[in-house]
């Protein structure tokens, strides 16, 4: 794989086993040690100890993806990724470059193994880059290690009671219970292991005590297997731990090929496997992916290259959380349902409330158990007590994008769901087991069942709901208000839209288009380099263009213009009765969001384009402060709208600059700052 490498791109090099020379670990150079290497003390633990009886006959090359998975998760959790709004967002995407020794060189070496597991792990974690470099071992990490006791020594795991296991991957959440107690009551005959990561006491305990019940109940038939993979003398940085499932499914499928079983169960609910990122992150690119159709589905490819019949079955993918919550309905085993935990977070971890009730995880299952009609009676896990208390700023939001997503982000058929998530739609359908127009049926009839069962649970907590007992700010003044609200609000960004961001162009014979804007007390704001060359330019509503309504031009009413910052303003006040307010742009960070309305390539019928993206870089271009965004702006949308997570204006959209000296400025989309631009303007007399 070629790697353009620049000043910004920050690659962090891992080397693993016998090719360390020390055990620190920087920004730039990770070591990662399984076991002493000399005098350097190792400093990942990992306990595949209790894997199998006769290490010799478990394939060299399964030895080596067990510690590969274990490299990799722990260098993940190493390079930090920064915080969300601190200046160095830009290291979200990391470059990982690994070294690391192998017993099967020949496997590892070849470019199909490499390309593989690159372009999956790549995927899982939304990092820039893996890269690997495997050596040829001169030590046998595991099979050298004295601890080697087996899983399957234990009496009750004979040859012919192997041939009735099934290897299911277990979390601790409700998904994965679920799908315990479904297999334990439709395969009577049959046993379950589970494969489960320890990454903390507290998940341990919760695990432990989970299946301990489920053994009294289900007379034994669970084998569990718990592994552990951590730092030892480290403080691990990266909580998001993406690669998590990479580790989890190499020791799945290291058991399986111990038990001679071509394949394992992954048990989780399509809607939050997919995770189509709600409208107001549009461009969050930092959703999980952990068990995206198309991450299992890059996996599945890998292992394939192991066993050619190997298959990741996926049972829960058509079902939503709802549907997941009615398994324990059907099976009379709803008091089960408060020994699962699905909460993310790690702080605040409470004995009593396993659930902070605030994360996207807490928020999701809240709203499950209350479509079900359960959470009154059968889960009372959580230290905030939805939808009665008070929620917290971010919570509040999550739990408004969850009503507005239901609302009306996915649309009212397949066509318009397709348009509202075209790329994140496109991973999931190239991954989804049926035809493409099948997948998007399937997928869209999901979400449907999504919708219903958000709005069904929004009025189920409505009814539960005693006025008496409730704060200000709780999840019930957000389901109540927050409905009308959000249509108002959406409403009347519509109205802004219509009526104050104008469609710009000269109806010359050579057609100039672009995009302008009313700013409340100044006029109408485009480019400069846009109207710049003395013609006559029209302006339009998008929704009633080809007709215009004005004029403007240099003699006939401009203001004021200035083209190092590229804005030309007109002493136009086109009776707008809807307009945005002006925000403060000295405020902005790297990592804002921000949305950029315009009108590239306009024709009549087309609505306005809307980027939602989020500002990357402060940088300059041609000597005025530019902010860039992430996402491309095109030629066309000079001229346009940027607006802040308030919508209030906070810039003019600066691209599509034309002549062949300016052309670089493609590589820095962006916009020139509001404060800026009126500064300027009240410079000169505007
Ligand atoms: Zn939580």
């Amino acid at each position: 794989m070629s790697v353009s490498v620049n000043n910004e791109l920050k690659i962090t090099k891992v080397i693993c086993g016998e090719l360390c020379q020390s055990n620190f670990c920087t920004s730039e150079i990770v070591n990662l040690l399984n076991n002493d290497n000399g005098e350097i003390a190792a400093n990942v633990s990992t306990k595949f100890d209790k894997f199998v009886d006769r290490p010799q006959e478990l394939p060299d090359k399964i030895v080596d993806l067990l510690q590969i998975a274990a490299y990799v998760f722990c260098a993940d959790r190493s390079a930090y990724r920064g915080a969300r709004d601190s200046l160095s967002n830009k290291s979200w995407g990391r470059s990982m470059y690994f070294e690391i020794p192998v017993n099967d060189i020949s496997f590892w070496s070849s470019d199909e193994v490499i390309h593989t597991l690159e372009n999956a792990l790549g995927f899982m974690t939304g990092d820039r880059q893996y890269h690997f470099t495997f050596i040829k071992a001169n030590k046998n990490n595991i099979k050298d290690c004295e601890y080697q006791l087996s899983l399957f020594s234990n009496a009750t795991t004979s040859i012919d009671v192997v041939d009735k296991v099934d290897v299911m991957l277990f979390s601790g959440g409700l998904d994965s219970l679920a799908g315990i107690i479904e297999r334990l009551n439709q395969f009577p005959d049959r046993k379950l292991c589970l494969v489960s990561h320890m990454s903390n006491n507290r998940t341990k305990k919760t695990q432990k005590a989970l299946i301990a019940e489920l053994q009294k109940k289900y007379n034994n038939r669970i084998l569990p297997y718990f592994f552990e993979c951590r730092f030892k003398k480290l403080d691990s940085r990266e909580e998001s731990q993406r690669t998590r499932m990479f580790l989890f499914s190499a020791i799945a499928f290291a058991i399986c090929s111990c038990y001679n079983k071509s394949g394992f169960f992954i048990y989780e609910n399509g809607i939050t496997s997919i995770n189509l990122p709600k409208q107001t992150d549009v461009m969050n690119a930092r959703a999980s992916r952990t068990t995206h159709p198309k991450t299992i589905g890059l996996l599945h490819e890998f292992y394939k290259i192991f066993d050619a019949n190997f298959k990741i079955a996926t049972p829960y993918f058509k079902l939503t959380k709802e549907e997941i919550v009615d398994v324990f309905k059907t099976y009379g085993e709803e008091v089960l349902i408060q020994s699962s935990v699905s909460c993310s977070s790690t702080r605040n971890y409470h004995d009593i409330f396993p659930h902070c009730g605030c994360c996207s995880q807490c928020i999701d299952r809240r709203f499950a158990m209350y479509a079900t009609g359960l959470a009154e009676d059968f889960d009372n896990t959580f230290a905030v007590k939805v939808p009665y208390d008070k929620l917290n700023k971010e919570a509040n939001q999550r739990v408004s994008s969850t009503l507005l997503f239901a609302s009306n982000g996915i649309g009212e058929t397949k066509y318009d769901f397709l348009k509202n998530y075209p790329t994140e739609l496109l991973d999931v359908i190239s991954y989804w087991p049926n035809s493409p127009e099948n997948s998007l049926d399937e997928i869209f009839q999901l979400y449907c069942k999504y919708k219903d069962s958000i709005q069904r649970a929004a009025k189920a907590m409505q009814a539960s709901f005693n006025s008496t007992s409730s704060q200000e700010g709780s999840f019930f003044d957000r389901i109540s208000q927050k409905l009308d609200y959000e249509k108002c609000e959406q409403d009347e960004f519509e109205q802004c839209v219509e009526s104050s961001v104008y469609v710009i162009e000269n109806k010359g014979n050579e057609m100039r288009q672009g995009s302008g804007f009313y700013l409340v007390d100044y006029g109408v704001l485009t480019s400069q380099h846009l109207t710049g060359n003395g013609d006559f330019y029209y302006i339009s509503n998008y929704n009633e263009y080809p007709a215009s309504f004005e004029t403007i031009s240099n003699d006939l009413n401009e203001i004021c213009e200035d083209d190092v910052l590229d804005y030309a303003l007109y002493d136009q006040y086109c009776n707008c009765t809807h307009y945005f307010r002006i925000g403060d742009s000295d405020t902005l960070k790297i990592g804002d969001q921000v949305k950029l309305i315009g009108f590239p390539n306009f024709i009549k019928g087309d609505s306005y384009d809307l980027r939602c993206t989020e500002i990357c870089k402060k940088t300059n271009l041609f000597g005025a402060p530019l902010f860039a965004v992430t996402y491309n702006v095109f030629h066309g949308a000079s001229g346009g709208i940027v607006l802040d997570k308030d919508n209030r204006i906070v810039g003019i959209i600066r691209a599509g600059i034309e002549t062949a000296a300016e052309s670089d400025s493609f590589d820095k989309p962006g916009f020139v700052p509001i404060n800026l631009v009126i500064s300027d303007i009240d410079k000169k007399g505007g």
